[in-house]
C-alpha cells in the first residue's frame, strides 16, 4: 500500500504564531519545525504499522524546506523546495492508495482558525469552487481525487478538522488544539499529538476501504477574490479568466487539473502584482 503525505506546519500542536512557522525566525522556528517533523513521523509510523509500505512526503509549508531528515524513517521519499508546480499537492499521481494531510489549518476567513489562510492571504481573500468556500484541505484533496486517491487523515485545529469532515465524513481527524481567535490556541502537547496521530493513522489505513476520493462536479467554477485590486489586474490577463468585479475573477473548466494550475498561477501572479507596486 502506498501513502502520500502533505505536511503543513500551522496545524502542528502548540503552534499559535507566525514566529513559530517562519523559517527566518532563529528562536522559535527551529523548535517547532522539529515538532512538525515528529508529527509526520508519528503518522508514518502508525500507517506503517497498519500495512503501508511506500511513503512519499511532500513538505508543504512556506519555502517547503522544513522537515528534519533525522526525524524521519530512512526509507521514505521527501519532496521539498519551493515553487513546485503543484505546490502543496506536488507529487500526487496515480498509484497512491491514500493521502494524509498533517499540520493543516483552517481556510482564510475562518473564525477561531489558528493562523487561518488559503495558500496566501497576501493575494487570496477567498477561493470558492462550485460555490464552496475552499481551504487548502479541499483544494489539495481534489487534486488527489483526480487520481481516485481518498484523503484518509487530517490533523490540525478543531476548525480545519470539522471542515474536512463536513465534506469528507470518512476522514480520520486529529484535533490537536482549539483556536482562541487567530493567534492563540488551547493545545495538547506535542507528545500527546504524536501519540494521537500514530493511533489515528493506523485506524485510517485499516478503514481506507470506506473512504472515497473527493471531487468537484464538472463544469467546475472557481472564483477568486483577491486581497488587492492590482492582483486581479494581473490575473485577468491569463487566458480563461473572466473579471467578475474589481477583486473577483472566475475560471471554469471540466478538468480539475486545469483549475488547480490556474489557481497556482493566480496566487503567484498576485504575489508578482504586489511586488512591482
Ligand atoms: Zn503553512
Amino acid at each position: 500500500m502506498r501513502l502520500y503525505v502533505s505536511c503543513d506546519m500551522e496545524g502542528t500542536a502548540g503552534v499559535c504564531s507566525w514566529m513559530q512557522c517562519d523559517p527566518s525566525n532563529r528562536h522559535e522556528y527551529p523548535i517547532y519545525r522539529r515538532y512538525m517533523s515528529q508529527e509526520v513521523r508519528a503518522a508514518v509510523d502508525g500507517a506503517r504499522g497498519a500495512g503501508v509500505s511506500d511513503v512519499v512526503i511532500n513538505d508543504s509549508h512556506w519555502d517547503m524546506r522544513n522537515l528534519l531528515w533525522d526525524e524521519l524513517p530512512a526509507d521514505v521519499r521527501v519532496i521539498s523546495g519551493g515553487r513546485k508546480p503543484f505546490s502543496m499537492a506536488e507529487g500526487l499521481r496515480a498509484g497512491f492508495d491514500g493521502a494524509f494531510f498533517t499540520g493543516y489549518h483552517a481556510r482564510v476567513g475562518a473564525a477561531n482558525g489558528v493562523l487561518a489562510h488559503t495558500y496566501t492571504a497576501d493575494s487570496l481573500y477567498n477561493v470558492r469552487i462550485n460555490g464552496v468556500l475552499c481551504s487548502e484541505s479541499l483544494l489539495n484533496a481534489a487534486m488527489a481525487g483526480i487520481y481516485g486517491i481518498p484523503l484518509l487523515l487530517v490533523s490540525g485545529d478543531r476548525v480545519v478538522v470539522e471542515h474536512v469532515k463536513e465534506h469528507m465524513p470518512w476522514v480520520e481527524g486529529v484535533i490537536v488544539k482549539e483556536g482562541i481567535g487567530h493567534y492563540a490556541a488551547d493545545s495538547i502537547t506535542p507528545k500527546a499529538a504524536q501519540a494521537a496521530l500514530r493511533e489515528a493513522a493506523a485506524r485510517a489505513i485499516k478503514n481506507a476501504n470506506s473512504a472515497k476520493p473527493f471531487t468537484f462536479e464538472p463544469p467546475i467554477t472557481m472564483e477568486i477574490d483577491t486581497t488587492r485590486v492590482e492582483q486581479a489586474d494581473f490575473i485577468e490577463l491569463m487566458p480563461g479568466f473572466t473579471r467578475v468585479n474589481g477583486r473577483t475573477l472566475r475560471f471554469v473548466h471540466d478538468d480539475y487539473n486545469q483549475i488547480f494550475r490556474a489557481f497556482v498561477c493566480s496566487f503567484r501572479l498576485g504575489g508578482a502584482a504586489t511586488a512591482v507596486a
